[in-house]
C-alpha cells in the first residue's frame, strides 16, 4: 500500500463571500468537513444564517443592475480570465478535491478539465447569442426581432460528488449571460468551492455581488428559493430533495431545473468484446468509489456469460484501493463514514435477500490510514430485479449482476425495472442492437461500448423519469433557463 500523503491546509473554518466581502459567519451551527482518506475532520463549514443568506440575495441582486446591463462583449472577457486562472490552479484545485471527496487525483484533474470546458463552452455560446436572431420584412415594412435578456439573481445547489464541476455546469452561463448568482456548495464537500470563490474575487476580479457564496444545508436552500429576488434555482443532488426542490420552486413561482438521483444499467450482450469492454465497466462501476451518477449500478448479463463475470470480479478485486492522492491508488475511499455505513448497509442487504457475494469489499483497510472511509469493490452475482440492491440507488462501489435471455428482457429492466433514467449502456459488436438500444432505452445519457456517457459541455447533460424535473438540462440548455425571450415587431 502506498506510503501516507501529505495532506494541505484548509482553513480554520469557512466564509461567506457576499456582495465582494468575506465574512465570518455569525452562525454558531457548525458542521466538521473531512478528508475521507485520514477520516480527520479539515476544517468546519457554518450553516448561514437567515439574514447572511439574505444579504447575498441582495447583493446579487443589486449588482445584477450593472452586470445585467453590461455588454456581453465586456462579460466575455470575465470568462477569458476565468478559463485562464482556472488552468492556473488547476493542479491545486484538483489536490483540494481529491482532499474533501476523496476520489484520485486523475479523477479530480478530469473534473477540473470538464469544469474549464464549461467555460468555454459558456463563452461559445455567448458569441453566438451575441449575434441575435432577426428577420426583416417579415410582413411589408414590418421588420422582426428576437433579444434575449438575463432575469436577475440565480441560486446553484449542488452536490458533494463534484464540487466545482457541477457549480460550473451553470455558473460561467449564468454570469455571461447578464445573470448573477449565489452558489451553495455541499455541506459535505465545500472547500474546493470555497477556493474557487476567493480565485473568482483576487485574480477573475468579479464585479462585487455577481458571485456571491453561502454554506448550510436544507433551510439554506429553502431561504434561498423562498427570497422575493431569487428568479431561479439549479440543483443537482439525490431525488428525494430534488422533488421538494421542483416543488418549492413552483410554489414560490420560480425557475427550476433539476436532476436527481440514478441507477444505472450497463447492458453486455453476448458478442460484445470483453477485452475492450471490461476496463470500461469495471471503471463505470468503480470510477469515483461508485459515487457518480453515471455510474454503471447493475451489470445486466445477456444470454451466455461467455466469461463476463469472471473477468469482471478478477479486475474489480484487483483494484488499488487508497488515498487519491497517491499516484497508485486506483480508487479512493467514501466520502463520509455515513456514506460507508450505507453502503455496508446494502451489502448486508444484498446477503440477506439472497444475493450471490463474490467479491467482498467490506474488508479493506488501507495501511497508515486506518480512520480513512475505505470499502473495496463488491460484487454480487444472481441478483434479481425486485431486491433492494437491484432497485435502490446505493451510490458506492457495490455492482448487482444480473442475467436476462434477450435484449428485450434488457430493456424492460432499463425501462420499467427501475424509476431512474439517467444513464444506460450497451457493450455489443452489432450496430442492430446497438441502434435499438438508443432509440428504446429510457434514459437521458446512452452509451454505446462506453461505460460511463457524459456529454461534452457543449451537449445538454440528460436525464429522465425521477433523474430529472423540468424541461431545460444543465450544461446547454442554461442558455434558455438563464434568459427570458422578447419578440420585437417594427414598422417605420
Ligand atoms: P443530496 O440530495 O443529499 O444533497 C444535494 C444538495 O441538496 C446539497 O447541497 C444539500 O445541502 C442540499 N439539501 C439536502 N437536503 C435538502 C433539503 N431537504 N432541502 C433542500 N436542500 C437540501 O445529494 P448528495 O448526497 O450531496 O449527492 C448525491 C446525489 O446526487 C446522488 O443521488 C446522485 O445520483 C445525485 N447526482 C445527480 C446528478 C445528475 O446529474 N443527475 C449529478 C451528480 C449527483
Amino acid at each position: 500500500m502506498p506510503a501516507k500523503v501529505a495532506s494541505a491546509k484548509a482553513p480554520e473554518r469557512l466564509r461567506l463571500l457576499i456582495g465582494g466581502k468575506w465574512c465570518e459567519s455569525e452562525s454558531q451551527d457548525l458542521h466538521p468537513v473531512f478528508n475521507p482518506a485520514e477520516g480527520l475532520s479539515i476544517t468546519s463549514v457554518p450553516f448561514s444564517t437567515k439574514d447572511e443568506v439574505s444579504r447575498a440575495v441582495s447583493a446579487a441582486d443589486e449588482a445584477f443592475a450593472s452586470w445585467g446591463s453590461l455588454p456581453i462583449t465586456d462579460r466575455i472577457q470575465f470568462l477569458f480570465r476565468m478559463k485562464e486562472v482556472l488552468e492556473n490552479h488547476a493542479q491545486e484545485l484538483a489536490t483540494l478535491n481529491t482532499e474533501n471527496h476523496g476520489k484520485t487525483l486523475e479523477e479530480s484533474r478530469g473534473d477540473v478539465r470538464r469544469t474549464i470546458e464549461n467555460v468555454e463552452s459558456a463563452i461559445s455560446i455567448a458569441y453566438t447569442l451575441a449575434k441575435g436572431t432577426s428577420l426583416d420584412e417579415i410582413s411589408p415594412g414590418i421588420d422582426e426581432l428576437m433579444v434575449r435578456e438575463p432575469l436577475g439573481v440565480f441560486a446553484i445547489v449542488s452536490p458533494f460528488n463534484f464540487p466545482i464541476m457541477i457549480p460550473f455546469w451553470f455558473l460561467p452561463y449564468a454570469l455571461v449571460l447578464g445573470d448573477t448568482v449565489v452558489v451553495k456548495p455541499s455541506e459535505i464537500t465545500p472547500v474546493p468551492m470555497q477556493r474557487v470563490a476567493e480565485l473568482l474575487q483576487d485574480e477573475v476580479k468579479l464585479p462585487q455581488g455577481v458571485f456571491n457564496l453561502v454554506h448550510g444545508g436544507s433551510e439554506v436552500v429553502e431561504t434561498l428559493i423562498g427570497l422575493p429576488a431569487t428568479k431561479g434555482v439549479t440543483f443537482v443532488g439525490s431525488t428525494a430533495v430534488a422533488r421538494r426542490v421542483y416543488r418549492l420552486a413552483g410554489e414560490h413561482g420560480k425557475r427550476a431545473m433539476v436532476s436527481g438521483g440514478a441507477k444505472n444499467n450497463i447492458i453486455v450482450m453476448p458478442d460484445a468484446d470483453l477485452s475492450r469492454s471490461v476496463p470500461s465497466i469495471v471503471s463505470s462501476f468503480f470510477g469515483n468509489t461508485g459515487q457518480r451518477c453515471l455510474a454503471g449500478a447493475n451489470l445486466v448479463s445477456v444470454g451466455a456469460d461467455g466469461g463476463l463475470l469472471g473477468k469482471f470480479s478478477k479486475a474489480s478485486s484487483s483494484l488499488r484501493i487508497g488515498n487519491g492522492l497517491s499516484p497508485a491508488t486506483e480508487m479512493g475511499p467514501m466520502v463520509t463514514k455515513a456514506a460507508e455505513e450505507r453502503v455496508r448497509s446494502y451489502v448486508q442487504k444484498g446477503v440477506d435477500e439472497g444475493g450471490r457475494l463474490v467479491v467482498d469489499g467490506r474488508h479493506a483497510t488501507v495501511k497508515d490510514y486506518p480512520e480513512g472511509f475505505y470499502l473495496g469493490s463488491t460484487v454480487f452475482d444472481d441478483v434479481s430485479p425486485s431486491m433492494s440492491i437491484a432497485r435502490d440507488e446505493v451510490f458506492g462501489p457495490l455492482a448487482s449482476v444480473l442475467h436476462v435471455e434477450t435484449l428485450e428482457e434488457a430493456l424492460e429492466l432499463v425501462n420499467r425495472g427501475t424509476n431512474y433514467g439517467n444513464m444506460a449502456s450497451i457493450f455489443t459488436s452489432s450496430g442492430r442492437a446497438a441502434r435499438e438500444f438508443k432509440r428504446r432505452a429510457n434514459a437521458g445519457n446512452i452509451g454505446i461500448n462506453i461505460g460511463v456517457a457524459a456529454p461534452s459541455a457543449f451537449y445538454p447533460f440528460g436525464g429522465m423519469k425521477d433523474s430529472f424535473f423540468g424541461i431545460l438540462h444543465p450544461q446547454a440548455d442554461t442558455v434558455d433557463f438563464f434568459t427570458d425571450k422578447k419578440i420585437v415587431l417594427s414598422r417605420w
